[in-house]
């Protein structure tokens, strides 16, 4: 499957002058809503994370995302897991389970995002499964954006990967543009400002 020409036909890898969540810059941008709105392609996304996920064996009882970016990947490949689907969000920063949403002691539960980059926000909530009883047994995304090491591709983890070593992270791809930090980004000192992807209509 090629997951970058996805990207490019649903114009979802953006080009530009990019300022990350992170507060990196970047030139490039995966604006994974673009791709997922449509249904038939985060279907065959999930499905083939899916197939990768039970070819391996991992035992999941529940996906669990943490919102925003990653509800759509997340309901997806839980319906293509058939297991359950919950998410985690943010109140006032901070990462909460709401809704209603119980975790079962012991509950195997994957963590889900559209895309890692160094897996932050996804650890954020693994770790409020994890006071709530859940066990996190594994990681996934549509995409790696290269910090860390996902099954069946050869890329290392970097020192900035939040993700632990001991469980199975899976993607369909890499995708592993450069990062600055704002003061070493060679876009700023050719003298254009960076923007936050969304806030211009994209
Ligand atoms: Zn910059």
């Amino acid at each position: 499957m090629d997951v970058k020409k996805i990207y490019m036909d649903a114009d979802a890898l953006l080009e530009g002058h990019f300022k990350l969540s992170s507060g990196n810059h970047s030139q490039f941008y995966l604006q994974s809503a673009k791709v997922l709105e449509d249904p038939k392609t985060a279907k065959l996304l999930a499905d083939a994370l899916a197939k990768q996920i039970k070819e391996s064996g991992l035992e999941v009882d529940t996906v669990c995302a943490p919102a925003l970016g990653g509800l759509i990947a997340g309901f997806a490949l839980a319906t293509a897991l058939d297991v359950r689907s919950i998410f985690a969000e943010r109140v006032d920063a901070e990462m909460t389970i709401r809704r209603g949403f119980e975790i079962k002691k012991g509950e195997k539960v994957l963590m889900c995002e559209d895309i890692i980059t160094t897996g932050g926000s996804a650890m954020e909530a693994a770790k409020v499964v994890k006071e709530l009883g859940g066990e996190i047994v594994g990681v996934a995304a549509l995409a790696n954006r290269g910090f860390c090491k996902r099954e069946h591709s050869d890329i290392e983890t970097k020192p900035n990967c939040k993700l632990p070593q001991d469980i199975p992270f899976f993607a369909l791809a890499d995708f592993t543009f450069e990062m600055y930090a704002p003061d070493a980004c060679p876009l700023c000192k050719d003298g254009s400002e960076a923007i936050k992807p969304g806030s211009r209509g994209n």
